[in-house]
């Protein structure tokens, strides 16, 4: 089956009709409801003339391996996967990308004529938008990621490959740091520190990346850093995308650091996953104003 994006004059969710070439993508999570990707997406299809479709799963654990035969029966081309299935759906599939592998979690699927290809684009498309929105090179950098969990670890295995001078990982549980830096270790120098060094090394990076969850609605009143840790001329960077700019920024931007939000983690991860499917550039900046305008909606 050819799988190629076949131009279309419009898809099924910009109101064109899905005919008998229209291709299925989708997403997998558990819960589902709240995802922003398909909006993402089909604006993403919309703008690119791709005869696609894509849609929200709601699937459950005991459920992803008949999942995984329904994506190669219907010839589903791509999927991206959510909480809580980035590492158990990896036993269902064909292939797994070196990085993904070494990452251990997969959250792009691409079916290659029923052969499915796991591929991880979290921590790539989070360091393609630090370059381009706050930081160009990471090159020689000094950089602090907080936290140690799921989202740190493809944002660690990513900007290993940038050559930053050195990484340290601050955490809660020092035992997740110290497991982080041992299992990219050949790649970056990597220190793990518990969450006492953290103003310490604050004052040190270049970068400072809050990858843990404090900060995100509703506790919009937390940070993981004390105003002012951050030293002269420091960037910092943030995951969490609800706010669009977490107390940690907010404070940031105010002592005049140049700040980045995680929106654009989001949009690149979709991104590069739909160039994965398509083999086309994606439309980044109309796929940016559609979530935007969702997570805005949302708001009022
Ligand atoms: P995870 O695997 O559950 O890891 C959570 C991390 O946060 C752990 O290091 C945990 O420390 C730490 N943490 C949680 N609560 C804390 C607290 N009260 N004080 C100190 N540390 C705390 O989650 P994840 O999947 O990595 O996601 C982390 C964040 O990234 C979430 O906010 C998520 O929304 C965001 N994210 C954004 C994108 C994007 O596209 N922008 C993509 C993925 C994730 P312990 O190890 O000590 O428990």
């Amino acid at each position: 089956m050819n799988y190629s994006a076949e131009p279309f004059a419009g898809n099924a969710a910009a109101g064109g009709a899905i005919d008998s070439h229209t291709v299925l993508y989708g997403v997998i999570g558990d819960p589902v409801r709240h995802s922003k990707s398909p909006i993402m997406m089909n604006r993403a299809f919309r703008e690119t003339s791709v005869n696609g479709v894509y849609a929200a799963f709601h699937i459950k654990e005991d459920q992803l391996a008949a999942f995984a035969g329904g994506v190669r029966a219907m010839g589903i081309r791509g999927v991206n996967v959510t909480i809580p299935h980035k590492v158990n759906i990896m036993k269902y599939l064909d292939e797994i990308d070196p990085a993904a592998a070494a990452i251990g979690a997969v959250n792009t699927i691409v079916n290659e004529d029923g052969k499915l290809i796991g591929y991880n684009t979290d921590g790539v498309g989070y360091v393609r938008s630090l370059k381009e929105e706050a930081m160009p090179s990471i090159a020689g950098k000094r950089v602090l990621v907080i936290g140690a969990g799921g989202a740190a670890r493809g944002i660690v295995h990513a900007l290993a490959a940038e050559r930053p001078e050195r990484i340290v990982i601050a955490n809660r549980s020092l035992g997740k740091a110290e497991e982080l830096a041992g299992a990219f270790a050949n790649l970056a120098e990597l220190e793990p520190i518990a969450s006492g060094g953290l103003e310490e090394a604050c004052g040190q990076a270049d970068l400072v990346i809050n990858t843990t969850s404090v900060g995100m609605y509703p506790n919009v009143d937390e940070s993981p850093v004390g105003k002012g840790w951050l030293k002269e001329g420091a960037v910092a960077s943030d995951l969490i995308y609800n706010p669009l700019a977490t107390r940690f920024l907010r404070e940031a931007e105010q002592l005049g650091h140049t700040v980045h939000g995680g929106l654009g983690m989001f949009i690149q991860q979709g991104a590069i996953a739909f160039e994965h499917w398509t083999g086309k550039p994606a439309p980044v900046q109309a796929m940016r104003e559609t979530v935007l305008a969702a997570l805005n909606g949302q708001r009022s």
